[in-house]
């Protein structure tokens, strides 16, 4: 069995990912871990998922655990998750990073512990959003600089980053498509006279409402039609389930960064 360690562990993703450790064959959950100050620390991490008591308690220190596990899952906070990746790195731990948010150096820290250890990050391990991924790919290429590019994402009212870590994503894979820097091209919102739309931008539109686990839609717009590629999670273990199997596809890799395009061999 492949020892797993969740962190996050009282968390919306860190309940979900506890049941789907439970659930899968070949995975076990040996450590559960939470903020060192949370008012959890020490409870029992099956009954914290709605699962009843599996003997694991909460902990607050992952330096302490590295000898129980094989493969940690972080679902958390930006802070927490480089510094757990630069222990992952430290201790040769695999490590499946789903925390969106990162800034430039936290990303260079993540790209950093990579070269150390093996990590699957992706802004969505949804199965469904990955696909959606190559076929975003696909249309960007076929309809290449003749369409307005849109991208909508709608989350609930939590969600702490905008725009969403997917969104940003499914932004990247379609400007590569086509030769553009997301960076130069994208648009965050529009208010006011903003004149004439620029064909090459990629805008982004946000909304956060309610308990919208997560909705993402991506629009080529021409003259005459449009194409919309759209995914809508609706229940956070379509993340989790994904994680876990990442978790299972890394355990025998020793370093290096990879996606859930590797783990589900689109590549
Ligand atoms: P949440 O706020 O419900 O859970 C985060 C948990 O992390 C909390 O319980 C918090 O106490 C804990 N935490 C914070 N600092 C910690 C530390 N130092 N040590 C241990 N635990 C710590 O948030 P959420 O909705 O579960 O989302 C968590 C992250 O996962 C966000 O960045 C979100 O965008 C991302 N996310 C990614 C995917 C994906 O597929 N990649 C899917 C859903 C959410």
């Amino acid at each position: 069995m492949i020892r797993i360690a969740v962190t996050g562990a009282a968390g919306r993703m860190g309940k979900t990912l506890i049941e789907a450790v439970a659930n899968h064959p070949a995975l076990t959950l040996t450590v559960a871990l939470e903020r060192p100050d949370s008012s959890l620390i020490n409870a029992d991490a099956g009954e914290l998922a709605g699962l009843g008591r599996n003997g694991i308690a909460v902990s607050g220190d992952l330096a302490a655990a590295v000898d129980k596990f094989d493969v940690l899952i972080d679902f958390t906070v930006p802070a927490s998750s480089v510094s757990n990746a630069e222990l992952c790195a430290a201790f040769g731990k695999g490590l499946v990073l789903g925390t969106t948010g990162f800034d430039d150096e936290q990303k260079r820290r993540i790209a950093a512990a990579a070269e150390q250890t093996a990590i699957c990050q992706a802004s969505n391990f949804s199965t469904g959003v990955n696909l959606c991924f190559k076929l975003l790919d696909m249309a960007a290429r076929v309809l290449g600089d003749d369409v307005d590019i849109e991208i909508y994402e709608a989350h609930h009212r939590h969600k702490v980053d905008a725009p969403s870590g997917t969104a940003l994503s499914m932004g990247e894979v379609v400007a590569d498509a086509l030769g553009r820097n997301l960076g130069d091209v994208a648009v965050y919102g529009r208010e006011g006279i903003t004149g004439a739309r620029d064909r090459s931008t990629i805008g982004f539109a946000t909304v956060r409402a309610g308990d919208i686990v997560g909705d993402h839609t991506v629009m080529f717009a021409a003259d005459g039609e449009r194409v919309e590629i759209s995914h809508k999670a609706s229940s956070r273990m379509s993340f989790a389930r994904g994680a876990v199997r990442a978790a299972h596809w890394l355990a025998d890799k020793s370093s290096g960064r990879f996606d859930m395009q590797d783990v589900l061999g689109l590549k």
